[in-house]
């Protein structure tokens, strides 16, 4: 049986990826695969942090068994398989009083609870991941599909609920999150040293902004998750969370490995002539004018794409990248990766294909004498020696620093889904295929 659930969190307490130790300290329930972090469209206004919603897949155990965490020191295994049948009422029971009895209670948080023994179609993970979602239509499609469901609060959280019960993964990372029990703070020294070490492990994937002297591992100290490392080798990833466990000055509650839609790509759509907004769209053409900033540390400019002018912009968070913007011309050729809102392009990460050329205009040399002119003008010049004139000035092709390649913003500013470029997901299929081999 699967169960999703969504929104217990404000931006204070709380993660809703917590509730899995929650479910498995009942003691009632075997995991079967991984538990599943999905990521839904990051401009979602609601949202509180990353817009993430959580679904297991529980029952009896049965097959082979891999290592999916810790919980007070004992080892959590995740199933091939499930034996007997489940009651989804009352599955549905226990996952509804462990979201009621932890949520936090404000008007901002609206949990949502999801129960069935199959998937939801795939388009509804898609829709969710890339587009906004009425609360209606995720209530109809849960209807029609026979779950049980429900929420608390205006039940927002269905929605994001409904599209965790809809990812297939055909792209996916893990990330092994540790939980603290009380309000435990780490040394800065420690959280560099132990984010530098992550992001040496195999396959790991923003770990550390070093520019930015940024731990990226370790999020908002005031919720229960301590660190989140992310990559696509999930024995890599347990054995750098017995590391880094080492170094905490506390112990932890738990220790669970998800599989994540992170650093897919999942929420970007390809631009085929329509913006709509809070879509992330990946768009190619000409840059069509100089970037300008207001104020020193937003910078502007457009993208002309089919004879469209597109607003694009790199906001102050993305920091060193906006120095690579600010160089780009008119002319140069582009890709862009990022969402639409207030009309402009959010910029995530771009590709340069090739760069314009740039040419300054001086005073010719003198064809009489050979000297340089002097300027008189616009396309005047005069030699100072004999008295030439020339209309015709020389041009000098200007040294650009900017080089084609792809650039990506720094770790502290990426995205939940981005893909950095040089990073590659792998597939929940093939993973599964090896995982219980
Ligand atoms: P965290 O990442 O810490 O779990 P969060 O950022 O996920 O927090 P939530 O508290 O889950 O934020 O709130 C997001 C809300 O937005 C949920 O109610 C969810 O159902 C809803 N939601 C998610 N995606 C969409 C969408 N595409 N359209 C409309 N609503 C959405």
């Amino acid at each position: 049986m699967y169960i999703s659930f969504d929104d217990t969190d404000s931006r204070n307490a709380m993660c809703t990826t917590f509730l899995v130790t929650e479910l498995i300290r009942t003691g009632k329930y075997d995991l079967i695969g991984y538990p599943s972090l999905v990521r839904l469209n990051p401009n979602i206004p609601y949202k509180t942090r990353g817009n993430g919603a959580v679904r297991v897949r529980v029952g009896k155990g049965n097959g082979n068994k891999t290592l999916c965490g810790y919980i007070r020191g004992d080892p959590v295994y995740s199933y091939e398989g499930s034996e007997g049948e489940e009651d989804p009422e009352s599955i549905f029971d226990d996952i509804y009083s462990i979201v009621e009895k932890n949520y936090q209670r404000e008007e901002n948080t609206n949990p949502g609870m999801v129960v069935s023994p199959d998937l939801f179609p795939e388009y509804m993970y898609k829709e969710a991941v890339t587009g906004e979602v009425g609360l209606d239509h995720a209530v109809r499609s849960n209807m029609e599909l026979g779950s049980k469901f429900g929420g608390i609060g205006n039940g927002r959280g269905i929605i994001g609920s409904s599209a965790a019960m809809a990812w297939r993964g055909k792209r996916m990372t893990y990330e092994i999150i540790g939980y603290r029990e009380g309000a435990h703070q780490i040394p800065e020294d420690i959280k560099m040293e132990a984010a530098l070490y992550a992001d040496g492990v195999d396959g790991t994937f923003n770990s550390v902004d070093i520019h930015n002297r940024y731990p990226a591992i370790f999020p908002n100290p005031r919720t229960p998750v301590v660190y989140g490392i992310r990559g696509v080798n999930r024995d890599s990833l347990l054995q750098a969370s017995d590391t880094i466990n080492r170094k905490l000055p506390f112990e932890l509650d738990s220790v669970i490995l998800f599989e994540t839609n992170q650093g897919t790509d999942d929420h970007v759509e390809h631009y085929g002539g329509d913006l709509q907004d809070l879509h992330t769209y990946r768009i190619t053409g000409s840059v069509g004018s100089r970037p300008f900033t207001s104020g020193g540390s937003h910078y502007f400019s457009t993208l002309t794409v089919s004879g469209r002018e597109v607003r694009m912009a790199a906001f102050e968070p993305t920091k060193e990248f906006r120095s690579s913007f600010r160089q780009l011309l008119p002319g140069d050729f582009i890709t862009i990766y990022g969402s639409f809102l207030k009309d402009t392009i959010n910029i995530e990460k771009m590709e340069i294909h090739s760069i314009s050329r740039e040419y300054v205009r001086f005073p010719p040399i003198c064809r009489e004498c050979e000297d340089r002119m002097a300027n008189r003008g616009k396309f005047s010049y005069e030699c100072e020696k004999c008295g030439t004139r020339s209309s015709i000035p020389a041009y000098n092709e200007k040294k650009r620093w900017l080089k084609p390649g792809k650039y990506n913003v720094p770790v502290m500013a990426r995205r939940h889904l981005s893909m950095p470029f040089g990073f590659s997901p792998i597939s929940m299929e093939k993973e599964k295929r090896e995982l219980f081999a």
